[in-house]
């Protein structure tokens, strides 16, 4: 298979620590770096909007401070990711700037994206840098971020973010090229597989072995990876990272495994809006506004008459008119900051409020609306 990478539009790119760090001397590969970033670059200038989940901020900090080799305490390892992010993020931004691209670093814990009112933050921020054509360099926030409350593996962080700012491809980068029938360095008759349409249970059962001591993540995340991200209607690709350029390798037809979605991320997010969150309110709109949202626009606080429940920011609404259900969103504004704006045209939100607000009560990428031959009103919203 010779796929075509330029077809994909927002590229998430996943670099482990045993690709970046060179182990016997604790160091950067600078120069399979450089190269990485050529083929980022190139990408890039096909018009993709490209992120890189990076680790490998406790393998170079565990260096510099003089740790030991083996499993580290989790107070040694925070220490170890404080030192070595400084210098995984600037060479990071070094790299890519050698390409006219400018990077900007999000350091995330698990509460980013799974508590909703702090995955909008982070979404948008994220889509904020990739509208002004940056490149977002993603680790975990290792130095705060302890066992309970982390993923500990940058596979599955790497799935959840392409998920979230809607990417339609993954490439987890790592020391193998991709996933086997079974472990390939103990069976030999272990047969390797390119693609996966599906991940069922005998799939699962193939992802074996434990991590290595320098990356977390084994096979088994990276196939825990690969259900996060099919679900959200993002492929994955896992690839040989350890050859220069290897992107272009993938490009070139170079042996991986694909893991596709029969999905694609605006559909999956709609679902998701649509079905697995119980709405906290309601939003009544008025007749300008349901047409609008027909026609495919954004739910402005203007076009609300009134609203019910104790909904927050982030939090899923219904939203009718007198007629009937339109749809479900996620709402921008807690209830309370909603009620003081809605009839209002954007431009006073931050008069009324007090700060600058978001100047859609529903963004459209955050809107289902419901099929328009649905039920009429009778329906409890
Ligand atoms: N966040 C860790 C680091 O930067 C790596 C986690 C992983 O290897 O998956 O060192």
């Amino acid at each position: 298979m010779k796929p075509d990478l330029h077809q994909f539009r927002r590229v998430v790119l996943k670099v482990g620590s045993a690709l970046l760090v060179d182990r016997a001397r604790g160091r950067l590969n600078h120069a399979w770096l450089a190269a990485l970033a050529e083929d980022i670059a190139d990408l890039h200038a096909g018009g993709a909007d490209v992120l890189v989940v990076s680790s490998g901020a406790i393998a170079m900090g565990r260096t510099v401070l003089g740790l030991p080799s083996g499993s580290l305490k989790l107070e040694d390892s925070q220490a170890a990711a404080a030192v070595g992010q400084i210098a995984l993020a600037r060479t990071w931004s070094e790299v890519l700037a050698h390409h006219g691209i400018t990077a900007g670093q999000l350091l995330v814990t698990l509460s980013d994206t799974e508590q909703r009112r702090r995955y909008l933050n982070a979404r948008a921020t994220t889509l904020k840098l990739l509208e002004m054509r940056a490149v977002p360099v993603v680790n975990e926030n290792d130095t705060v971020a302890t066992s309970e409350i982390r993923y500990g593996d940058n596979d599955r962080l790497a799935a959840r973010v392409a998920t979230m700012i809607g990417a339609d491809l993954l490439v987890l980068f790592s020391d193998v090229d991709g996933l086997y029938t079974a472990p390939p360095a103990s069976d030999p008759a272990a047969e390797h597989l390119p693609v996966v349409e599906r991940i069922t249970p005998a799939i699962e059962a193939m992802a074996g072995g434990p991590a290595s001591e320098l990356s977390r993540g084994g096979m088994r995340t990276k196939v825990e990876a690969g259900k996060i991200a099919t679900a959200g209607g993002t492929h994955m690709i896992i690839a040989d990272g350890r050859t220069k350029n290897p992107l272009k390798r993938i490009a070139e037809g170079g042996r991986c495994t694909w893991f596709l979605t029969p999905s694609n991320p605006a559909t999956a997010r709609k679902t998701w809006i649509a079905g697995a969150l119980e709405p906290k309110g309601t939003l009544y709109v008025d007749e300008g506004a349901a047409k609008a949202l027909q026609g495919g626009a954004s739910l402005l606080p203007v076009g609300v008459r009134r609203i019910e429940g104790a909904f927050a920011r982030g939090d899923a609404v219904t939203i009718r008119d007198d007629q009937r259900i339109l749809g479900r969103g996620l709402v921008a504004y807690d209830a309370h900051e909603a009620a003081r704006i809605i009839g209002r045209p954007s431009r006073e939100i931050e008069a009324i409020l007090g700060y600058p607000g978001r100047s859609e009560m529903v963004h459209r990428d955050d809107l289902a609306l419901t099929d328009r031959s649905t039920a009429p009103v009778s329906l409890s919203a």
